[in-house]
């Protein structure tokens, strides 16, 4: 006799299974973590937990890695939906950002002294790479220093964003 219980638990989706949609996936829309989520994190509903490596560890922090190599020290993997505590888990809304200007965001303003972030680091070198535009130029722009600029067209600074 079909039993359909068993056929639901043997067809899930595992963790697993969801972890690698999460690191493939380009959507728009967040994808929601279906499986354990930690109920005390900030007050939401809850980041999801994976055990990988053979630790337990959060979703977000695990597909961030898997898409933009290990955490540099003080960053955190922001979610560019500002959907973290909401369980989303989609890799293509989440980058390392130091921490400050994670909390920053999350609080929707920027801090004064972090002007930067990935996506201006990649405008800062399409400007230099087009030729058209001096180092004071560009840093007008952005609202930072010659030599901010100069930092990250050498690698010193942000050389980590691809
Ligand atoms: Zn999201």
């Amino acid at each position: 006799m079909f039993n359909a219980e068993d056929y639901v638990l043997l067809y899930r989706e595992t963790p697993l299974d969801t972890l690698r949609k999460a690191v493939e996936c380009r959507d728009a829309a967040c994808l929601i973590w279906p499986h354990y989520r930690d109920m005390r994190c900030n007050g939401g509903v809850g980041r999801g937990r994976v055990k990988w490596k053979g630790r337990d560890q959060f979703v977000h922090v695990v597909v961030c890695e898997i898409l933009n190599g290990p955490r540099p020290p003080g960053y955190h993997a922001s979610h560019s939906c500002h959907n973290g505590a909401g369980g989303c888990v989609n890799g293509s809304h989440l980058e390392w950002l130091p921490s400050e200007q994670n909390l920053a965001l999350n609080r929707g303003r920027p801090t004064k002294d972090k002007k930067l972030n990935p996506v201006a680091v990649k405008e800062i070198r399409a400007m230099h790479a087009c030729g058209l535009f001096s180092h004071g130029e560009i840093g007008r722009r952005f609202g930072v220093s010659k030599s901010a600029i100069r930092s990250v067209l050498s690698g010193h600074n942000w050389g980590w964003v691809e």
